[in-house]
């Protein structure tokens, strides 16, 4: 697929999706969808909210009682299921990433990327579903003792805006193979790529109110699902600021699971031993790629003293090759930011850097004459930790360049912030490197590479950054409940 024929797709899916039909919101309101590129509207979508939360909610509740055809079918067959979905999105994947183009700004390798990784965890959690054992355990006296692994129930998915697909195949994929029904909220910035999954459920022959799409704000919809006394369980990725309030609505309501992927501020660390070029060109991707609406971003860059200088002219140099443009024109390799809002978030984080004596080598400021929400390539060094570029996680071009000496000193500085979702090191050394590893307090470490999540490893916050994990075999834990069964023994059999 080349960006020219990624050109504007039809968009057939703007209701809700509840108990597999397309249907209005109760209120009858209606929201746009702008495209970041040309901050003009794409369309306008169903505006759900609490009343739409609960008639969704009660098909989700209704379709995984006892007896119900989604309960009572083998998990294999779950299992087939969710791979035919994985089967329907891939045939519609042009179309998908097309949507994600004009609703994320998604330039092609971002789009592939984000569709490839939904697809591989959609894949490898269906293989999940008639593989959740529980054990049988020798407790003492005459009884026999056995664990089942059961579905928690509802489960409410709130999703941000960065990776619709990738983020919606995770939480679908995991709900559903623990034996789930779910809610998704998505992004009220993209909801169009997750309504059109809605259909696929139809035609993938999933059973009525098992999967539910209700696209509206989060003030409104998002809050009736962190608040609802029948969701069982509420996986939200997003900010750290809602984060908490989704804890708080559900310690405050019926103290419902919560699973948290949250936002980062993560270190990547360059020895001096490290192969400079390559560590250049991976810090760079890991800040500039989708525009930096990266949760795991390696914002905040430490290179050591003796390459220091070399490995800023460098990053500087590279920041400014890549072409930023919108999706449709070939050869650019990052679109705009998602609203107005985050480019005015970007915007003060860029003056804060500046005053509070960062050095900007390059950017600095919004794109000219382009009405899109682009911001030019920027890059600060001596950028010291006590600065609010240095601490605040800006989702946006901009990277921050720190120098250090010692080992002991980098794992200390490294260490020192709220957050703890991802952390990389460069260098040569083992010794060094499993050093690092070892002592970073955060849910991902890389070395020699900076990447994403994996269908098969688990993924997830220390810290602030989150709760729970997803992803890999732990998802399995945060998606069921755990029964004990114990049967007495009679005593002629013992
Ligand atoms: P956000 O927190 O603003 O919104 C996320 C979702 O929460 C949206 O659907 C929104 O409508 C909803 N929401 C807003 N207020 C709510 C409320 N009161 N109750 C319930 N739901 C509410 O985040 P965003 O701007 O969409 O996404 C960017 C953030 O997501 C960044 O911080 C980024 O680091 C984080 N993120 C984390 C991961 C991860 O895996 N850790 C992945 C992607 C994004």
């Amino acid at each position: 697929m080349t960006a020219a024929n990624m050109a504007t797709p039809e968009i057939k899916h703007t209701q809700l999706f509840i108990n597999n039909e397309f249907v209005n919101s109760l209120s009858g309101k209606i929201f746009p969808v702008l495209n970041p590129s040309t901050a003009e509207r794409i369309c306008d979508v169903q505006e759900g909210s609490k009343a739409d939360i609960d008639v969704a909610v009660e098909a989700a509740k209704n379709a995984v009682k006892l007896g119900s055809p989604w309960r009572r079918m083998d998990a294999s067959k779950r299992g087939l299921l969710i791979n035919k979905l994985a089967d329907l999105i891939e045939r519609d994947g042009s179309h998908i990433r097309a949507i994600e183009a004009i609703e994320a700004g998604m330039v092609q390798g971002i789009s592939g990327f984000d569709l490839s990784v939904g697809l591989s965890n959609l894949r490898y959690q269906a293989g999940w579903a008639d593989k959740i054992h529980g054990k049988t355990i020798p407790i003492d006296g005459d009884y026999f003792c056995y664990t089942r692994r059961e579905p928690v129930g509802v489960v409410g998915a709130i999703l941000p805006w960065n990776f619709p697909m990738f983020l919606t195949c995770i939480k679908l994929g995991a709900a559903l193979a623990c034996g789930n029904t779910v809610v998704i909220k998505p992004s009220e910035e993209t909801p169009l790529a997750t309504l059109y999954i809605g259909s696929l459920i139809v035609e993938a022959g999933f059973p009525p109110g098992v999967v539910n799409i209700v696209s509206g704000y989060g003030k409104t919809a998002g809050a009736a699902i962190a608040e609802h006394m029948d969701v069982d369980l509420v996986s939200f990725t997003g900010s750290i600021e809602v984060g908490k309030l989704v804890q708080q609505a559900a310690g405050r309501t019926n103290l419902k699971r919560v699973c948290l992927e949250l936002g980062g501020k993560s270190p990547t660390i360059v020895f001096a031993d490290a192969d400079i070029d390559y560590a250049v060109e991976v810090g760079h991707r890991s800040v500039f790629s989708h525009s930096g609406q990266l949760c795991v971003a390696g914002s905040r860059l430490f290179v050591q003293d003796e390459i220091y200088e070399e490995f800023v002219k460098k990053a500087v140099r590279r920041a400014k090759q890549g072409k930023v443009g919108s999706p449709e024109q070939e050869g650019v390799e990052r679109g705009p930011q998602i609203n107005q809002a985050q480019v005015d978030k970007i915007i003060r984080l860029i003056e804060s850097g500046k005053k509070e004596g960062a050095i900007l080598n390059c950017g600095g400021a919004r794109v000219a004459n382009n009405k899109g929400y682009f911001i030019e390539s920027t890059v600060f060094s001596d950028v010291t930790d006590d600065m609010q570029i240095a601490k605040e996680e800006i989702f946006g071009p901009v990277q921050q360049i720190m120098r250090f000496k010692t080992i002991e000193e980098v794992i200390e500085r490294a260490n020192k912030t709220h957050y703890g979702l991802a952390s990389a090191v460069f260098t040569k050394d083992l010794d060094k490197a499993l050093t690092i590893a070892n002592s970073m307090k955060a849910g991902t470490v890389w070395v020699n590479i900076h990447g994403m999540p994996m269908a098969q490893a688990p993924q997830g916050g220390y810290k602030m950054s989150g709760i729970g994990r997803e992803c890999g075999e732990e998802i399995i834990q945060e998606y069921t409940e755990v029964k004990t069964v114990i049967i007495k023994i009679p005593e002629k059999n013992s």
